[in-house]
């Protein structure tokens, strides 16, 4: 088997975390998000969150393998947070606008 052939069923095969795990990760976003006033993005700033998890392998369909979060979702609030850090931090000049 060739390792590119490896490396996308291994991908394919790939899994979010459990549902007891999903339910943390989700309970510690909402806690930071509330923290943080609630606050969301501004839709360039949203955009470019989306772009990345666009062309990361960890994206499956609207779903985050690595926390099991919805990306639709999870991009939009302010304190959300990438656990891979792949996002930029909000007001850095690599935010695109
Ligand atoms: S949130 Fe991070 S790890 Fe998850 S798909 Fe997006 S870039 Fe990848």
């Amino acid at each position: 088997m060739s390792i590119d052939k490896e490396e996308s069923e291994n991908r394919q095969s790939q899994k979010p975390p459990g549902l007891g795990r999903q339910v943390w990760n989700l309970a510690a976003s909402l806690a930071s998000f509330m923290a943080d006033g609630c606050k969301t993005l501004t839709k360039p700033e949203y955009e470019t969150r989306l772009k990345i998890c666009d062309a990361c392998d960890q994206r499956r369909g609207n779903q985050c393998l690595q926390c099991g979060c919805r990306l639709s979702l999870k991009a939009r609030g302010r304190a959300f947070q990438c656990p891979l850090n792949k996002w930029p931090r909000v007001g850095d000049d690599t935010v695109e606008s």
